[in-house]
């Protein structure tokens, strides 16, 4: 008997990252797998995957489980970002709520190299606590939202990156730049040079498109304050490479 035509398995990766659009990727090629990629809609004009993608949140834990099994989903991959934490604890109550196998797919944090000066911080909170002890004019990439934590810094001067504009409340002094990584080394050297940076914030997102800026505050002599990133929930298989989640997918 030949085997079934068609794809039999339907991954539903829970996206917004570069991990989540590879696996996309490398998934469209194996005419075995429908491939729904779940976007959050935060980006105005994200950049989309191949296969099929559903924008906006699922409504909560109940709906997200009743849309996995709405839609025949054989396997999660939650390949959002490492500090999408809301959606993580969600993903892993609609697998106990379903049984369909969850994955974790997370780029490796990032490690100091010989000459970094790292600080941390647990959270954006305490990142606002400890910020004004090691700098006055920030660099500040931690996305536009959670700024609210840093509103009350009024001796703080920030340059916010983010991809889309951030929403009040704001710390007042402040100047907001437009911008979607990669990003290149000359570039953030420059920029901190350009706005006499003293003190860059970032999360531990990890991965290379965002990394050049660690290497310029190295150079530079600019303390970092990284954000370390919340833990993925008890339970929940973590892999850190596209292709370590393609065996999963193949195995499970
Ligand atoms: P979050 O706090 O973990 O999630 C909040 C709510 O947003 C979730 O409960 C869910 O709503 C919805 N949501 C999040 N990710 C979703 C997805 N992939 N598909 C459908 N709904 C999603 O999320 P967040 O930190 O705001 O991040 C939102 C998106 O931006 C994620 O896809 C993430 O990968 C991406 N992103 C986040 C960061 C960051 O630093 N947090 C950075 C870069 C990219 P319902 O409960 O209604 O389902």
């Amino acid at each position: 008997m030949s085997a079934e035509p068609g794809p039999w398995r339907h991954v539903l990766i829970l996206g917004g990252t570069t991990e989540a659009r590879r696996l996309a990727e490398a998934l469209a090629e194996d005419p075995s797998y429908r491939v729904t990629t779940s976007l959050a809609g935060r980006v105005a004009a994200p950049v989309l995957p191949p296969g099929e993608v559903r924008i906006g949140g699922f409504g909560g834990i109940a709906n997200l489980a009743g849309w996995i099994i709405g839609h025949d989903v054989t396997h999660v991959v939650d390949a959002t970002h490492p500090f999408a934490e809301r959606m993580s604890f969600n993903a892993s109550e609609a697998q106990a709520l379903t049984g369909v196998p969850l994955l974790a797919l997370r780029r490796p944090g990032w490690t100091p190299a010989p000459g970094d000066d790292w600080a941390f911080a647990a959270d954006l909170d305490e990142a606002a606590a400890l910020l004004p002890g090691l700098g006055s004019r920030a660099f500040l990439t931690t996305g536009r939202t959670g700024l609210h934590s840093f509103a009350h810094l009024a001796d703080t001067w920030f340059l916010v990156r983010s991809v889309d504009p951030p929403q009040a409340p704001v710390p007042p002094r402040l100047e907001v730049l437009l911008a979607r990584g990669p990003f290149i080394l000359e570039g953030e050297r420059e920029l901190l040079a350009r706005h006499r940076i003293d003190v860059l914030v970032t999360k531990d997102s990890g991965g290379f498109a965002t990394a050049p800026k660690l290497t310029a505050a190295r150079e530079a002599g600019i303390p970092v304050l990284v954000v370390r990133r919340p833990p993925i929930p008890e339970g929940v298989p973590e892999t850190g490479s596209v292709l370590a989640a393609l065996t999963w997918l193949g195995e499970t």
